[in-house]
């Protein structure tokens, strides 16, 4: 039997996401909504199975949002809703349900209002943004003058909804959370997910480790490299978030157990604020000299740290003429060792515990290979590593040198640490 329109709608399973503009196939601005708005759906028990951009043409949008519904219960569409000619959303899917769009009077009102408020009049074009179709209902905008429209479309497979939000993050995101999520039929499953962020493995020791758990897709392993190591995310999916729970739970202990030390961190954690924590749970404070890391150590440290429990010290440029203005501390002279930078640093500073980033030295025998020695330096003893790097210069230079050192900071701050699992289990 046909569907009709008095169906009522069905649970929305599946999702795509279409962002509409131009400029994102431009390569102008990159596609945050997209990939927010598939986070957060795919959060909510949600399976985004598709995401594309599209120019800011009505007759692209409306392909798009035609082939869409035939695959899927809800369509998400970012972008368009401005007021001006190559805002086309609204038409397009006016088009897509055959519906002409019509001022609406609450929403003119509301319009108007939001302009008085301002003291300004409302220019004229922006009147398409009280538009409205038969098929649509409003989502209102705390944020902007663009109401998004929730559309309710009847398919042959079904009842189908498309959500159109707009562009500016700061205006779809409060639309979605606030409205969006509020109106529809979403699943009752829920998600559950543990992420471990890992350091000192490859991608591939990653995997070798987790032989045998990647295949499963519910409980589900998946591993990724990031700048600051490899994460690795279990997750599993089930009618309730206690289901869930009990699914994913037993295979997130035994990808624990596999990795064993190089986990660092869990979920939201980053590796300065594990450092910081690692270094106020056992009273020691850190100094840091810096080459080739520009003040991106002591920044993270910073950040982590805003009482300034832990971070007792930071000299920046070591090795420059600057820091001939510090005599010979810190390694000041020239050809002064990682090593003896941190020493000097640790008595200065009279901290605990010292690290020092050389700067970027070259390979005698390999032209693109950068080299960085660091050092710290601590009640313990020290200890030394030599970044290798592939490149030459540049910001990935920095974070991977910030994320090595950091990296020997916490090692060194567990190694001294009697319970080391029980500081990160407590995160
Ligand atoms: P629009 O609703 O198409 O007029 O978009 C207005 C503004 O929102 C654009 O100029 C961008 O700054 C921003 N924007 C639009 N689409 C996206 C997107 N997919 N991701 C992030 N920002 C976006
Ligand atoms: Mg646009």
């Amino acid at each position: 039997m046909q569907p009709t329109a008095s169906d009522a709608d069905p649970r929305v399973r599946t999702a795509e996401i279409v962002a509409v503009g131009t400029e994102l196939l431009l390569g102008e601005i990159v596609d945050t909504n997209g990939a927010w708005l598939a986070a957060t759906f795919a959060d909510r028990g949600v399976e985004v199975r598709r995401a594309v951009r599209v120019p800011d043409r009505r007759d692209a949008i409306v392909r798009e949002l035609a082939d869409a519904l035939d695959r899927s219960d809800l369509v998400l569409v970012s972008g368009g809703l401005g007021p001006t000619e190559d805002d086309l959303t609204r038409e397009a899917i006016a088009d897509l349900v055959h519906e002409t769009p019509r001022v609406d009077p609450d929403l003119e009102a509301a319009l108007r209002a939001r302009y008085a408020r301002t003291g300004r009049a409302m220019p004229e074009r922006n009147l398409k943004q009280a538009w409205l179709v038969p098929s649509a209902r409003p989502l209102a905008n705390p944020n902007g003058t663009a109401p998004g429209w929730l559309v309710r479309i009847v398919r042959p497979h079904g009842v189908r909804l498309v959500a159109a939000l707009p562009g500016p993050p700061h205006e779809l995101k409060p639309m979605v959370e606030g409205r969006l999520l509020r109106e529809l039929p979403l699943p009752d499953d829920r998600l559950w997910i543990r992420l471990f962020k890992t350091s000192g493995l490859g991608e591939s020791e990653v995997a070798d480790r987790l032989d045998g758990l990647t295949t499963v897709e519910n409980p589900n392993v998946a591993t990724y490299a990031k700048a600051d190591g490899v994460h690795v995310r279990v997750s599993a999916r089930a009618g309730s978030a206690d289901a869930a729970e009990a699914l994913g739970a037993p295979l997130g202990r035994e990808v624990a157990r596999r990795l064993g030390d190089a986990v660092w961190g869990e979920g939201p954690d980053t590796l300065a604020g594990v450092v910081v924590r690692a270094a106020i749970a056992r009273g020691a404070r850190l100094a840091v000299v810096e080459g080739a890391t520009g003040g991106a150590l002591a920044a993270a440290l910073s950040e982590a740290d805003p009482d300034r429990r832990a971070l007792g010290g930071a000299v920046i440029a070591w090795r420059t003429d600057a820091m001939d203005a510090l005599g010979d501390r810190f390694g000041a002279d020239r050809g002064a060792s990682a090593l003896e930078a941190a020493t000097d640093a640790r008595a200065t500073f009279a901290v605990d515990a010292a690290i020092a980033v050389g700067e970027l030295r070259s390979s005698d025998d390999e032209a693109d290979v950068a080299i960085v020695d660091v050092a710290v330096h601590d009640a313990e003893g020290s200890d030394r590593i030599t970044v290798r790097l592939p490149e030459r210069s540049g910001s990935r230079v920095r974070l991977r040198v910030l994320t090595r050192a950091l990296d020997l900071l916490r090692r060194r701050l567990a190694v001294a640490e009697p319970d080391s699992d029980s500081a990160l289990a407590g995160a």
